[in-house]
């Protein structure tokens, strides 16, 4: 429904620029506050469903109140900053460098996490329901116990992009069905791709239920 690359080239700064202005608690449940995203990313459909979704997750986490009663994607870029800074190595990134998904305990690298969010919210949008996670981020420990465990699927520690935090694993209720085909159409617009690898006469296990930050990826290959 948007032309999201466009926006999430910008969000990262307007949520920087929105967190400068975050109310305080009490102004939040004072009255409405204002934390209109910059661009027609909202969805007036859906946006009370997704508020209401949003609100019971951050709640259960303990997070601010005062971030719990806006409806936006600022919002997320306000929590996340999308920044990502300093040496990385596969499995074994930084606290500074990941940030939450809507999804708990699911994290991913922080630019990849604003992006998800964006995607998470038109998707919220459409289907009523937010985007359901069976894996993000992996450490290394994580991924070689899963190896282990599924030596024909997983890749070896420090090979998968979910050591990099770049890729999501989505539930069946999210890659397949309707919810399938809009991910399809709709997840590379906000930057996100089933890789080709991973699709029916690709190079490697067929795993639909695997999608991954592009512009990381790619930046991993140079
Ligand atoms: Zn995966």
């Amino acid at each position: 429904m948007v032309a999201a690359p466009t926006w999430v080239a910008t969000s990262a700064t307007a949520g920087l620029r929105h967190n400068a202005d975050l109310p305080t608690t009490i102004e939040a449940l004072a009255g409405p506050v204002d934390l209109t995203p910059p661009v027609a990313l909202s969805a007036p459909a859906g946006s009370a469903i997704e508020h209401v979704s949003r609100s019971a997750l951050r709640d259960s986490q303990g997070a601010p109140t005062s971030a719990a009663t806006s409806t936006s994607e600022a919002v997320a870029a306000a929590e996340c900053s999308g920044v990502v800074s300093g040496a990385m190595s596969n499995g074994r990134l930084t606290a500074a460098n990941l940030c939450d998904l809507w999804q708990k305990p699911y994290k991913d690298r922080a630019d990849a996490v604003v992006t998800a969010f964006a995607m998470n919210d038109a998707f919220t949008a459409k289907f009523g329901r937010p985007m359901c996670l069976t894996s993000g981020y992996r450490t290394y420990e994580e991924q070689a116990a899963l190896r282990a465990a599924e030596p024909g699927i997983a890749a070896a520690a420090g090979t998968s992009n979910h050591g990099w935090g770049l890729a999501i694993d989505f539930c069946p209720n999210t890659y397949g069905g309707a919810a399938g085909v809009w991910l399809r159409v709709n997840g590379p617009k906000f930057g996100w791709d089933n890789p080709s690898w991973a699709r029916p006469g690709g190079s490697g296990a067929f795993e639909p239920w695997h999608w991954e930050y592009v512009a990381g990826v790619k930046a991993l290959a140079k």
